[in-house]
């Protein structure tokens, strides 16, 4: 009877796990080769009917899956104004706001875009965010 084969830990990967990557763990001898010079998650064991499955490592398209946009500065101005006029027509179009966000996807590059939040739904997300700030730093208001 011989030695069960690990497979490499790397998502979707099929080769066998020759080598070890600290602190990634078994991969293949390609992974083990690129994944130092690029970005990648270790993700933790999920349970699924099976039980717990070993963790896998997330690298280019199963890291984009994640649709993780991290943003990488906190917004610093937002545009509101009545220049604009919408088909069909919007209540409250001239008081919406539009916040640009510098992000970067997880496992590709960096862009922008522009959230635009109705004025009604700013309370809320305002307190939102306020609940999940660290105690001691408090907002800045
Ligand atoms: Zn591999």
């Amino acid at each position: 009877m011989h030695e069960a084969v690990e497979a490499c830990r790397v998502q979707k990967c099929l080769n066998e796990a020759s080598e070890y990557l600290m602190p990634a763990g078994d991969v293949c001898a390609e992974h083990k080769a690129t994944l130092p010079a690029k970005e990648w998650i270790l993700a933790g064991s999920e349970q699924s009917a099976t039980g717990y499955a070993q963790p896998t490592i997330l690298v280019d398209e199963s890291l984009r899956a994640l649709n993780e946009y991290v943003l990488l500065e906190p917004p610093d101005e937002v545009t509101r104004d009545g220049s604009r006029q919408y088909g069909p027509p919007e209540d409250d179009f001239y008081s919406e706001y539009r916040i640009p966000f510098r992000v970067r996807r997880r496992g590709d590059e960096e862009r922008s875009f522009t959230l635009v939040i109705r004025p009604e739904m700013m309370p809320a997300l305002a307190a939102f965010f306020c609940r999940q700030s660290p105690g001691d730093v408090p907002p800045d208001v």
